[in-house]
């Protein structure tokens, strides 16, 4: 433990040992943490213990898109704290839950305009799934109990989201844990076929036709949803081939399956549009959020549902409730002030066209990295961008790692998954903070090359 860490407010050194840190590598990090401690944050920017300031450059973990500490969300959040800071979620509700429901019902695509609310992407991704499989029972095909997901996916950490997500470490351990009946599309990335693509490749729209063959193998009758990310983001950018979700959407209409979008990251204009499905024309039957819906200031998340999903359940049998599912804190009116908040925030500063006009800077400035030493490949979409780092031959993850630990010092938070470096930088960054965070990583990849 470095006890030079000093916690100012209250006047004692910090003692990092009894948090158990996620998704981290404790020992590594315990062993020096005065580099990862965070003070403040005010629009783009962390202030760490020691001083340094840090360009947010994946807006939190993709869940800040309009920067922090903003006067109008603070604001919403203390009147709300003082005006109704709790309301039983079961039997009960209150205004702001209620026309936060409205309101995202009425950003998101046709169809979809039924809301049930979590409190984080893993907690939505598993409510999406129940409903699934309780929608399917309900029309008599209770036989559909199939779940697909798709290799390098990510949906959280539930054991519904961990058995349809497709990435290997964080399965390994829980392999025997697993749901039964999941299966997995391939993933879309290839190398030899599209690396350096701006945007979305052209090549690789065949590779929904693994769904037809899933069906061939298990039978239509046993399968009742497929999820995937629209954008695979935390498997590091992974943007969808021209035509692949249109073919997915196709074959699961025709089979009676049930598509979710995963927009944990890509609802609420990450992608220059309310959400991900709008950007790409497909139009899912669940999707599921949070993050960015609340500037990552309290925790929300939430599925949006086709209506006919939700009917499904109100003209099924007579029952004490008709979805015996939903958490404590579900439609919590603290984080529905600040979600309302955001959205003003989003909608009056008109944030997804700037995210339309930030796009094409980020996808120049990012693949001018291209000619420097060891990358591997480079993929943009929407404000976000990945970067394939040539990994340290026999131990991947490591030249990242450096880089990662560079840029703490050199003023850039940055994000790692082995060998890539994925960035999603605040909606509010101005064209100089986006080109300047493509300059600092330049140089950090030149001095770990
Ligand atoms: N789904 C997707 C697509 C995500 O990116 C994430 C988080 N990165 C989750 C689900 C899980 O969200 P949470 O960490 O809020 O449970």
């Amino acid at each position: 433990m470095d006890h030079a860490i000093i916690d100012q407010a209250a006047d004692r050194q910090l003692n990092v040992e009894p948090y158990w840190m996620p998704f981290t590598p404790n020992r590594h990090v315990k062993a020096d943490p005065t580099p990862r401690i965070v003070t403040s944050a005010k629009g783009a920017y962390y202030r760490t213990a020691d001083g340094r300031e840090l360009f947010d450059s994946l807006s939190g973990l993709w869940c800040c898109p309009l920067g922090h500490a903003q006067p109008r969300i603070v604001e919403a959040l203390r009147r709300q704290a003082e005006t109704l800071d709790y309301c039983p979620a079961f039997q009960m509700t209150n205004p702001v839950t209620l026309r936060l429901a409205e309101r995202i019902a009425d950003m998101a695509p046709d169809g979809l305009d039924r809301v049930f609310f979590t409190n984080s992407g893993s907690e939505a991704v598993d409510t999406a799934l129940k409903i699934a499989l309780g929608y399917h029972r309900l029309r008599g095909e209770a036989g559909r109990f199939r779940m697909i997901g798709r290799e390098k996916g990510y949906h959280g950490v539930g054991f519904g989201g961990m058995s349809v997500g497709g990435m290997v470490a964080n399965r390994k351990m829980f392999a025997t844990a697993m749901i039964q009946g999941v299966d997995h599309l391939r993933h879309t990335h290839d190398y030899a076929e599209m690396a350096f693509s701006k945007g979305q490749p052209a090549w690789g729209a065949h590779l929904a036709d693994d769904l037809e063959r899933m069906v061939a193998l298990h039978d239509a009758g046993t399968i009742a949803c497929v999820i995937v990310e629209p954008l695979q983001g935390s498997a590091g950018v992974i943007v969808p081939p021209l035509g692949y979700l249109q073919r997915l959407r196709e074959i699961c209409t025709r089979h009676g399956i049930l598509l979710i979008f995963d927009e944990v990251i890509t609802g609420f204009g990450r992608l220059g549009a309310p959400f991900g499905a709008d950007r790409l024309g497909v139009i899912p039957d669940m999707i599921t959020f949070a993050k960015g819906i609340t500037n990552g200031i309290v925790p929300m998340g939430g599925v949006i549902v086709r209506k006919e999903i939700y009917d499904t359940f109100m003209t099924g049998p007579a029952a004490a409730v008709e979805l015996f599912h939903g958490y404590t804190y579900s439609g919590h009116p603290l984080a529905a002030a600040v979600a309302h908040a955001s959205l003003d925030l989003m909608e009056e500063g008109d944030l997804f066209a700037r995210v339309r006009e930030l796009e094409p800077i980020l996808e120049g400035a990012v693949h001018t990295l291209r000619d420097e030493p060891g990358i591997k490949d480079i993929r943009n979409f929407g404000l976000t961008a990945a970067v394939d780092l040539e990994p340290t031959p026999g131990q991947p993850g490591a030249r990242a790692l450096r880089v990662f630990e560079r840029g703490l010092r050199e003023g850039i938070l940055l994000r790692f998954t082995g060998d890539t470096i994925a960035m999603g930088p605040p909606f509010i960054s101005t064209p100089a903070e986006i080109t300047g965070m493509i300059e600092m990583l330049r140089g950090l990849i030149r001095t770990e090359a």
